[in-house]
């Protein structure tokens, strides 16, 4: 009933700007001045996160600062946004208010970001929300993203690959350390979907990389449910500067 009722109104209105409403041309998109003002990454980045890196690449791996410091569990990462501006609008209101339809634009535009990493047969997971919050929100983001992403390049998405075993409502004033140590307990494979990951690369999803903790106990999950290799597309990276 409520995809029916969505057709209808994309037939009675025309495609609006997702940063700002104003009309245009084609569906999912940007207009120019919100294009403008949304920083997508472009250029030399960071293989393990996809944070933006000053000068050319010489063919070898690099890596930023921060993912030198941290090693990643995973093996390469990308990002679509600098998480500032008019992306961390988007990311917002994706998030908080209840805009699906930004994660179908973020998905094409994640796909493009990801071009370097994207194998075929990749299983895409989204980073699990927990149920409660699920609830409140009504959906998880990274899980919307990733169903985009996969859907606009032709690969198979599991949704529940992971878990979140528990609420962690006090994440944001933890050292990293701690937030690493309460994360690796609380992401588990799920039990009945594990099989789908054996042996494959496995495509890890969120909106956010902050300090990439979320992501490892992912990509550490994932592992434990039998997968090949890691790495992980986000919709928006916060740089270290910001
Ligand atoms: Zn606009
Ligand atoms: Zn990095």
């Amino acid at each position: 009933m409520r995809a029916r009722i969505q057709t209808a109104i994309e037939v009675v209105y025309p495609p609006r700007c997702l940063g700002c409403g104003a009309m245009v041309e084609s569906d999912f998109g940007l207009c120019a001045t919100c294009w403008r003002d949304t920083p997508f990454i472009g250029g030399t980045v960071c293989d393990s996160c996809g944070t933006p890196l000053p000068g050319e690449r010489d063919g070898f791996r690099i890596e930023c600062d921060d993912c030198m410091d941290r090693p990643r569990p995973w093996r390469n990462g990308r990002s679509t946004l600098l998480y500032r501006d008019k992306a961390r609008e988007l990311v917002l209101a994706l998030k908080h208010g209840d805009r699906p339809e930004i994660a179908r634009a973020a998905g094409a535009w994640m796909a493009r970001a990801g071009r370097e990493i994207l194998q075929e047969r990749m299983l895409v997971a989204p980073v699990p929300l927990h149920w409660s919050r699920l609830w409140r929100r009504r959906y998880n983001q990274s899980a919307l993203l990733g169903q985009s992403l996969a859907r606009a390049v032709g690969l198979e998405v599991c949704p529940d690959l992971l878990q979140r075993m528990r609420r962690m409502p006090m994440l944001e004033g933890l050292g990293a350390e701690d937030r690493f140590a309460l994360l690796t307990q609380a992401i588990r494979p799920h039990p009945r979907r594990a099989g789908r990951a054996q042996g494959r690369a496995v495509l890890l999803v969120d909106d956010v990389m902050t300090s990439g903790a979320t992501l490892a106990a992912c990509t550490h999950a994932a592992l434990d449910a039998g997968a090949a290799e890691v790495h992980i597309l986000t919709l928006a990276r916060v740089a270290k500067d910001d």
